[in-house]
């Protein structure tokens, strides 16, 4: 009988590049240690904890607008005729909206409570653009009646359009959500409607069925996110023009805008990755060649506006949180990761770290991101004596997978020590979770080097504020 081996993951070691290098350790006696992170715009990390406590997310209004503006101009340069609107789930903080919003960005939103977030942000509804599996009857009358930018996901959704419409006897101008393969997997075919398989072709057809009750003004597809492949912008582009031409052809129609979605990379890696975010994430022009290359190849009079619904590229690096080192901990120096859910698949190599961990005062429920995404941690003060060694990032929730890193490169950190985290502008805000700690204050440095509170660390009364206690419950029952 064959005896089974016992079995074991494949592992692969992490090469600790440069680690201990002379001319690291040159670079570092000489203080030209680029893996500190002293100040943010100019503002030092330790009054900024000092005075707003820790953890503390920090956001940087400059880099806002930096980012903004190089998309703005690496498009428009290019092709003029281009709308950037901003992606309200990447980070929905009203301050963050509205730097995006003053610098001409309108709000693409893919649920109502965005939709109300956008309105209340002082954006008209006919500059909103609605995505989004699941839109309500309400929804979709209200932003019907104003003008939004509907970006119908299915059919149930189109069907209840035209019915609406035909109540309220008037048009509506709607666009399709598209997914088709643009040579990236895994192909998005939750959303909107298949272009390969004809399923958006039969829209439309259902669209010219309506007899301009539902009147088509657009195209729109998000191939996926953190794409690092400008060339997949291309062949959407190319997807999506060959499905207007076909409506000119066919109908007579010609469409407004082609809507391609967001999904550039920020400079940001993925776990597995072994290149830094440098040496693999384009410039955004790269972006603005691929997609504009083929719109500027139509005719002068055939070229529609092009919307871009661009969120982690333009936030992602203006985000930081900074965090206090609360203790130091020797664990084992070596062994199996435990890392939850697609981490673990995609890192399964033996980690070495030299036993040393830290726990920080903040957790994975504030860094959600951090499944996919290897942020950088550097110290907030330079350490002399000290050179980086390989240690383990814990954070402080009462849960094992509450790993920040398996390893990360830091010196000798005490108790008190700040570490700051970065990029983490993209999603950690809106999907962040409350649990066991009140989450942290966020606050935005201005042009002027001004710290603001764009968000106040959350209290007792704001956590308790929708709970409700029976009755019976309310005389004090002490426990015996
Ligand atoms: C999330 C989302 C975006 C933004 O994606 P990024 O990858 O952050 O640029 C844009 N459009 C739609 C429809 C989305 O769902």
């Amino acid at each position: 009988m064959q005896t089974l081996l016992p079995y074991s993951p494949p592992t692969i070691t992490r090469h600790l590049s440069g680690q201990n290098s002379a001319a690291n350790r040159n670079r570092h006696a000489h203080g030209l240690n680029n893996n500190v992170c002293e100040r943010i715009d100019g503002v030092p990390v330790a009054d900024l904890a000092a005075r707003f406590g820790s953890p503390l997310f920090v956001f940087s209004e400059r880099t806002l607008r930096e980012k903004i503006r190089r998309a703005r101009e690496a498009f428009e340069s290019r092709y003029p005729n281009t709308r950037f609107a901003w992606s309200y789930k990447t980070n929905y903080l009203n301050a963050i909206c509205r730097v995006f919003h003053s610098e001409g960005s309108i709000a693409e939103v893919v649920s109502e409570f965005e939709y109300e977030k956008a309105r209340r942000n002082g954006i008209a509804g006919r500059d909103i653009i609605f995505n989004g599996p699941h839109k309500s009857r309400a929804g979709l009358e209200l932003a019907a009646g104003e003008g939004a930018m509907i970006q119908v996901d299915n059919w149930d959704e189109l069907l209840l359009l035209d019915t609406i419409a035909k109540e309220q006897g008037r048009s509506i101008d709607i666009a399709i959500r598209c997914w088709l393969d643009a040579g990236i997997q895994p192909v998005w075919s939750k959303f909107g409607f298949g272009v390969e398989t004809g399923e958006a072709w039969r829209a439309i057809r259902r669209i010219a069925e309506s007899r301009g009750r539902l009147r088509l003004q657009g195209l729109h597809t998000h191939i996926g996110t953190y794409i690092l492949e400008p060339n997949a912008y291309k062949t959407a582009a190319e997807k999506l023009v060959t499905l207007m031409e076909r409506c000119r052809e066919s109908f007579g129609w010609s469409l407004r805008y082609l809507n391609l979605g967001g999904g550039f990379p920020s400079l940001s890696t993925l776990h597995y990755s072994y290149q830094s975010a440098e040496q693999i994430v384009p410039p955004i022009e790269k972006y603005a060649e691929a997609i504009t290359g083929v719109l500027n190849s139509l005719p002068r009079d055939r070229r529609p506006r092009l919307y871009l619904e661009s969120g982690r590229a333009l936030v992602d690096e203006a985000g930081y949180l900074i965090t206090s080192v609360v203790a130091v901990k020797q664990t084992t120096a070596s062994g199996p990761i435990t890392l939850a859910g697609k981490a673990a698949k995609a890192q399964a190599y033996v980690h070495e770290t030299n036993g040393t961990a830290y726990i920080v005062d903040a957790g994975i429920n504030l860094l959600y991101s951090g499944n996919w995404y290897r942020f950088n941690v550097k110290p907030a003060k330079v350490q002399r004596e000290s050179l980086p060694q390989p240690v383990k990032l814990y954070g402080c929730l009462c849960m094992n997978i509450d790993v920040i890193r398996e390893q990360v490169s830091l010196p000798a950190m005490t108790t008190g020590d700040h570490l700051v985290m970065h990029p983490v502008g993209a999603y950690n805000i809106t999907q962040s979770m409350q649990f066991i700690t009140y989450r942290p204050a966020v606050v935005m440095i201005g042009l002027d080097g001004r710290v603001d509170v764009i968000r106040e660390r959350e209290d007792l009364d704001y956590v308790q504020r929708l709970e409700r206690i029976p009755d019976h419950l309310l005389t004090a029952n002490r426990p015996e």
